[in-house]
């Protein structure tokens, strides 16, 4: 059975700064039902985080952290992932899926790591993306949780939940960050990611959103939701 429409049905029309309004108290809302929201991921230094987050490409968080203690404990750092063996490598990370990949990625950004920037995960989003199987949402998250600096993390919860919350139309990630840049402060964006995932996770499930029980039920468009039942015109 087809699940509920993705995108949001039309809503009163709403200006840009009633937008920024609007995702502000969105902010404080998920703020308030998720004050411990983090990252789901298990780490210890950036350069394990980045790891687990290469892996969790079309994965799990759940089994990225079953498969990272054994990973870790034999390559930990980007010295010996570099110098891994492939074989012993891709059955490690096998469960994971797309395990050759992933193996070749994870050898090639740890010998990157080692070569050009000094054994160090880089700081910066546009160094981090020269690293192989590294696009800005995995950079967004090392920069985010272990570097203070800022990003906002479109995961496919990231992209649901916005879109039915109308604070994006946008599909392609890159822009549904642009959208998001724009509403929400700067300072919450890594907060507001791990909140949204949250919440993604929780209650606005991909094919039976909580719509009764949301948090931000009054605050958003999706046909599903209070707000826009109530909106909707009544038959005499
Ligand atoms: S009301 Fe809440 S659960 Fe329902 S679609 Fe909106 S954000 Fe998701």
């Amino acid at each position: 059975m087809p699940g509920p429409t993705l995108l949001c049905a039309p809503v009163p029309s709403e200006s840009h700064e009633e937008r920024k309004r609007r995702a502000l108290r969105i902010v404080r809302r998920l703020a308030r039902a998720y004050p411990d929201a983090a990252c789901a991921l298990h780490y210890e230094t950036p350069f394990q985080l980045l790891a687990a987050t290469i892996l969790s490409a079309q994965c799990t968080d759940a089994m990225v952290n079953r498969v990272t203690p054994e990973l870790f404990r034999r390559w930990g750092t980007p010295e010996k992932l570099a110098a891994a063996e492939p074989s012993e490598l891709e059955a490690v990370v096998r469960p994971t899926g797309f395990y050759r990949q992933k193996a070749k990625s994870l050898r090639s950004a740890s010998h990157d790591i080692v070569t050009r920037f000094g054994g160090e995960v880089p700081r910066t989003l546009d160094e981090l993306v020269t690293l192989r199987g590294v696009a800005r949402k995995t950079a967004n998250v090392v920069l985010g949780n272990c570097f203070d600096v800022p990003g906002l993390t479109v995961d496919t919860h990231m992209t649901r939940v916005n879109q039915r919350l109308r604070l994006t139309r946008e599909t392609a990630p890159v822009r549904i960050e642009r959208d998001l840049m724009e509403l929400v402060p700067r300072r919450e964006w890594t907060l507001f990611s791990h909140r949204v995932i949250a919440h993604g996770r929780e209650l606005c499930d991909a094919r039976r959103p909580q719509c009764d029980a949301c948090a931000l039920r009054d605050e958003c468009p999706f046909p599903g939701s209070p707000a826009a039942r109530a909106r909707r015109p009544r038959r005499a």
